[in-house]
C-alpha cells in the first residue's frame, strides 16, 4: 500500500527565460528551508521561454526529486504562470516568488514563522532596489493611489506578487475563474488574517526586466477593470457638470437676447463646448469599450493557460 505524504511547503516560481538564475534560485530555497525539517516542493513554472530555461528546469529535476515543472505552450505572462502553480500545489502553504532572487529566500523562515502564529496570508513589501528607476517607482505610486481610490482596497506600493497563502486562501483562489489575472487584488479581496512582511529588495540576479512599460499598463488596467465599475460612473459626473455648464450657458444666451440689444456671438465658445463633448463621449465610449470587451473574452471561457509539458502527476 502506498501513502501520499503530505508536502507541507510549496514554492511557486514563474519563470520566462530566466535560465541563468534556475539553478542558483532553487540553492538559495534549498539552503534556507532544508534546516526546517519540512517537506516541500518547488515548481518551476516555465512561462514558454526562448531560452534554456526549461533545460535547466529538468537538469534540475534530476537533481532533486521535490523539484517540479510545468512548461506553457507559450508566453501567457507573469499572472497566468503564477495561477498555473497555484493550480499544481499541494502545500499547506504556498509561497509565490521570482527566480531573478528579488524576493530574498531569507525571508521564507520569517513567512513560515509568521503562518504558524495563524496568519492565513503573509504579504510582503519591498523597500526599493538601488536599480529600480525613478520613472517605474513613481508610476507604480500613481498606479496604486488610483486603484485604491477606485476600488476601495488597501494594497500598497511595493506589494509583489512574493506572498504565503494558506491552503484555505490557495483553494479560495483556485475557484476564481477570472480571465484578467490581478492576484494581489484577489488575495485582498479574499480577506482572512493577512499580514505584512517589509524586506530590501535585491537587484536582479542575471537577464533582464520583462515588465515593459506596456506590460505594466497591461496589468494596471487588468487590477482596475477587474476590481470595480467606478470608472463607468464617470459618465454620471460629467453628464451632471455639462448640465451645470448647458444651464449657465442658457441663462447667458436668454440674457443677452432679451434683455440687451445685441445678437448673441460665439461660435470659439460653441466649437470649444463641441470639442471638449466630443471628447468626453469618446472617453467614455473608450472606457464602455474596455468593459465590453473583456466581458466578451471572459465570455468564451477559454483556459487560462495551456499546458505543454509536466512532471506533476494529476
Ligand atoms: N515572468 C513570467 N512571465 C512573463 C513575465 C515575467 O513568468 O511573461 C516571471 C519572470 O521570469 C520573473 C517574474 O515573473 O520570475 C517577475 O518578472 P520580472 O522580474 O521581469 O518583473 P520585475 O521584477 O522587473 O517587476
Ligand atoms: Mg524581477
Amino acid at each position: 500500500m502506498t501513502f501520499n505524504k503530505k508536502i507541507s511547503i510549496s514554492i511557486i516560481i514563474p519563470c520566462y527565460n530566466e535560465a541563468d538564475n534556475i539553478a542558483i534560485c532553487h540553492k538559495q530555497i534549498d539552503k534556507q528551508l532544508s534546516p526546517t525539517g519540512k517537506d516541500y516542493e518547488c515548481i518551476f513554472v516555465d512561462d514558454g521561454s526562448t531560452d534554456n530555461t526549461l533545460t535547466e528546469i529538468k537538469k534540475l529535476c534530476t537533481l532533486a526529486p521535490n523539484v517540479k515543472y510545468v512548461s506553457f505552450s507559450r508566453n501567457f505572462g507573469h499572472q497566468k504562470a503564477l495561477r498555473a502553480g497555484l493550480d499544481m500545489a499541494q502545500g499547506e502553504a504556498v509561497i509565490t516568488m521570482d527566480a531573478d532572487l528579488q524576493h530574498p529566500a531569507s525571508l521564507l523562515p520569517e513567512m513560515l514563522s509568521r503562518w504558524n502564529e495563524g496568519y492565513e496570508v503573509v504579504n510582503t513589501r519591498r523597500t526599493e532596489a538601488t536599480e529600480t528607476n525613478l520613472f517605474k517607482r513613481s508610476t507604480s505610486a500613481l498606479f496604486y493611489r488610483l486603484l485604491n481610490f477606485l476600488t476601495d482596497m488597501e494594497i500598497h506600493p511595493g506589494t509583489a506578487d512574493f506572498r504565503l497563502t494558506d491552503r484555505k486562501v490557495t483553494n479560495l483562489l483556485c475557484k476564481c475563474r477570472e480571465n484578467d489575472l490581478f492576484l494581489r487584488g484577489m488575495v485582498s479581496w479574499c480577506g482572512f488574517r493577512q499580514t505584512t512582511i517589509q524586506y530590501q529588495a535585491a537587484n536582479r540576479h542575471a537577464g533582464k526586466t520583462k515588465y515593459s512599460l506596456r506590460r505594466m499598463i497591461e496589468l494596471a488596467l487588468d487590477g482596475i477593470t477587474s476590481f470595480t465599475i467606478r470608472p463607468l460612473r464617470l459618465a454620471i459626473l460629467l453628464s451632471v457638470i455639462f448640465i451645470l455648464l448647458s444651464m449657465a450657458e442658457t441663462g447667458y444666451v436668454c440674457y443677452v437676447a432679451f434683455f440687451t440689444d445685441q445678437s448673441v456671438s460665439g461660435w470659439a465658445s460653441l466649437a470649444i463646448l463641441i470639442s471638449v463633448l466630443g471628447a468626453m463621449t469618446l472617453l467614455m465610449l473608450g472606457i464602455i469599450g474596455e468593459y465590453v470587451g473583456r466581458t466578451f473574452i471572459q465570455g468564451k471561457q477559454r483556459p487560462l493557460y495551456v499546458v505543454r509539458e509536466t512532471n506533476i502527476l494529476s
